[in-house]
């Protein structure tokens, strides 16, 4: 049996020196042992050990999730709601006939297997108005998170300790339009400095993970035998039993990706600046049987819009379901977001969604469907003629 311990491996080199990276075992059998975890890379410092505090920055950490920043408590005090403008009338368009049966044809053509014949044929025997309001509160926020970052170090300015960082929320950034979620990323000045690469402990290069090192794998063709069908050698690998490692062009070590090979890295802290649109709705139970998820698909013809830095809860609109929703939506996004964020601007509006019930008679039998929205959706569960060969 060949083992093809007859292999050396004076070929094992890093391209720098680093003791710490050879293998354990030099040549002997113990150079077949599969990749040892102990083979990945030296293990990072603690990166309470490796970043330094800063001022200003003490909770922040590498890696995401990055600490979160409550802001600070305003130096002026926050303005007060206003009470919204005055109301408008309140008054409640229906469809007529013409549209609903449209609307139907519409859906049941929309239906690859739905026969038309009950939206063509069927005959409308009333129509009954279950029109909604919904009441929809956005409020649009901005919070603040830190997290230590790196890059590889090419010369870039280095400016740590030369003067201290400006606090996370004074840092200037640019909002996008109100209520359009965003993102943006900035470099903290004054927290660049220069470290050694914790993943290649500033060596550049890396133990290759494909041979765990040693530039060379067992050979694919002979199964590290070094002979094939019994006294041939192995052409593949010229009876060593071992080749090339192919990932590493046999050097047993790769660039560190970490530093690009560059051994050094610019640590900085990064602040990230997160716009969020928050919403919540609450639509008012009607009895018409159709399903309330129903509408979030739709809009509806909008009776109220009130934008401002905070709003007041909305008052003297003629459903008092719609103002409690309002007094506890409004509670409830101005006690969670102004905790974790920058409350920017709020928007509530009211909308009535147009809901109608149609029954209409066919073949004899009574039937209902409902159109809502502006958009004239149809919603028809039980429509009587699902399958085209059923008709007949
Ligand atoms: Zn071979
Ligand atoms: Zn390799
Ligand atoms: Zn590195």
């Amino acid at each position: 049996m060949h083992t093809g311990v007859e292999y050396k491996s004076q070929n094992r080199t890093y391209g720098v020196a680093n003791p710490g990276y050879m293998p354990a075992a030099e040549g002997g059998p113990a150079m077949f042992a599969p990749p040892a975890a102990g083979l990945q890379g030296p293990t990072a410092p603690p990166a309470s050990m490796y970043f330094d505090s800063v001022p200003g920055y003490e909770g922040t950490v590498a890696g995401g999730g990055g600490g979160f920043l409550p802001p600070p408590m305003p130096a002026y005090p926050a303005p007060q709601p206003e009470p919204g403008p005055e109301q408008p009338h309140w008054n409640i368009p229906s469809i007529s006939e013409d549209t609903a049966r449209e609307a139907f044809a519409l859906f049941a053509s929309s239906k690859c297997c739905y026969s038309s014949a009950p939206a063509k044929d069927g005959v409308i025997t009333s129509m009954e108005a279950f029109n909604t309001y919904r009441y929809r509160l956005e409020t649009f926020t901005e919070s603040r998170s830190t997290e230590w970052s790196h890059k590889p170090y090419n010369g870039q300015p280095v400016d740590a300790y030369s003067q201290s960082p400006p606090g996370p929320w004074d840092i200037p950034a640019q909002a996008p339009s109100f209520f359009l979620d965003g993102q943006q990323i900035i470099k903290v000045p004054y927290t660049s400095s220069v470290k050694s690469c914790h993943v290649c402990v500033g060596m550049g290069r890396k133990p290759c993970k494909d041979c765990a090192g040693a530039g060379n794998k067992v050979c694919w063709v002979c199964n590290g035998s070094g002979y094939r069908h019994g006294d041939d050698r192995c052409h593949h690998c010229s009876g060593r039993g071992r080749e090339n490692c192919s990932h590493c062009q046999g050097q047993g070590s790769k660039q560190c990706d970490t530093c690009r090979g560059k051994q050094q890295l610019l640590v900085y802290i990064n602040l990230t600046v997160k716009w969020t649109n928050n919403s919540d709705n609450y639509v008012v139970e009607q009895s018409s049987g159709l399903q309330v998820d129903n509408l979030s698909k739709v809009s509806g013809k909008e009776l109220f819009r009130d934008s401002q830095y905070m709003v007041y809860p909305v008052m003297g609109f003629p459903d008092p379901t719609v103002v409690n929703a309002s007094q506890r939506i409004v509670n409830e996004h101005q006690g969670k977001y102004s905790q974790t964020s920058r409350i920017l601007q709020q928007r509530q509006t009211i909308e009535l969604i147009p809901v109608t019930k149609v029954t209409y008679s066919w073949k004899g039998k009574s039937h209902i469907y409902f159109v809502y929205g502006n958009e004239f959706k149809v919603n028809a569960d039980n429509y009587p003629a699902t399958c085209c060969c059923a008709v007949m």
